[in-house]
């Protein structure tokens, strides 16, 4: 499959050091393809803030950079400011990963420096469609996760409505996809994943076909190369549960192979072309470039 490198211009990344922590068990649905499904547990229950602070000294003792704050919904979470703010006062990033159906409720100013990346599955219709997002005055990206049903029109028209009615530079297309390797263990209780090679077939059409002004990011497993960023085969990720339940690498949540703790940068990868985090980020180039 050709792609054309005319079109866009690949940025090069580095990875931090990256906690993702469930926040929350709360959530206003119930998705099909939900990455937490198996470790949600009982619902409605709230990480404590003693149990945060605990959680945050030891990221930061571990040299952590980044936090992603999921769930569950995390705008469910009643602290999340307070979260938020200490965050901040200890020069953390921050990510929130969310439905978005709760957004109207706050404010510009709420998420002041942090990013807010919302997940759709489909244009209108279902649960998390772009048509059901209300309208807020926040800065957002978003990650439309694809599966079996998606065509690429759809995600055309959806890149298309959020650009001009949000205020949105990163279109994210990840996906409920299959592995590209043997084991096939990854989100295969699921009716709704996405082959692989089909995944290919239509990011490359959407790359091709879109001509809007956002950065399209491209959830890279199995799909592309990067020509910029050097692979790094040590792990710098992983996933804390509320009671303090840990898991390394987002392959095993599904599994629930849980650990008993973690460290940046000292677990060897084998499979990092592989990896659920990582991605490519492209940037159309201007016309006379
Ligand atoms: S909104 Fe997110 S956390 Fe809630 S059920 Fe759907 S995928 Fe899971
Ligand atoms: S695939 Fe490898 S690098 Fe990625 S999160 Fe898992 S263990 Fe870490």
């Amino acid at each position: 499959m050709k792609f054309d490198w005319n079109k866009y211009d690949e940025k090069p990344l580095s990875r931090r050091n990256t906690l993702q922590i469930f926040i929350t068990n709360a959530c206003n649905l119930r998705c099909d393809g939900c990455f937490a499904r198996n470790v949600m547990g009982e619902e409605g229950i709230h990480m404590s803030m003693e149990e945060y602070k605990k959680v945050l000294s030891e990221f930061l003792e571990k040299g952590g950079e980044q936090i992603n704050l999921i769930g569950g919904e995390p705008l469910l979470h009643p602290k999340l400011k307070e979260i938020l703010d200490l965050n901040k006062l200890n020069n953390i990033k921050t990510t929130i990963y969310t439905n978005g159906y709760f957004l109207d409720r706050f404010s510009r100013e709420d998420f002041e420096g942090v990013k807010i990346r919302v997940s759709l599955y489909c244009k209108s219709g279902g649960v998390k469609s772009v048509s059901k997002l209300p309208k807020f005055n926040i800065p957002i990206e978003i990650c439309f996760m694809v599966s079996r049903g998606n065509s690429v029109d759809e995600l055309i028209e959806s890149a298309n409505y959020i650009e001009e009615n949000y205020d949105c530079n990163v279109f994210f297309i990840s996906s409920i996809r299959e592995l590209d390797n043997d084991r096939k263990e990854f989100f295969d209780d699921t009716e709704i994943s996405m082959n692989v090679l089909k995944y290919k077939e239509l990011v490359h059409k959407f790359l091709d076909l879109y001509n809007g002004k956002m950065e399209v990011h491209v959830s890279k497993r199995g799909v592309f190369e990067s020509t910029k960023t050097v692979a790094d085969c040590k792990c710098r990720f992983a996933n804390y549960f509320i009671g303090g339940k840990i898991i390394q690498c987002p392959y095993d949540v599904v599994n629930m192979k849980f650990q008993d703790g973690y460290e940046f940068g000292c677990r060897n990868c084998q499979q990092n072309n592989s990896c659920l985090m990582s991605k490519i980020v492209l940037i159309r180039r201007r016309k006379n470039e």
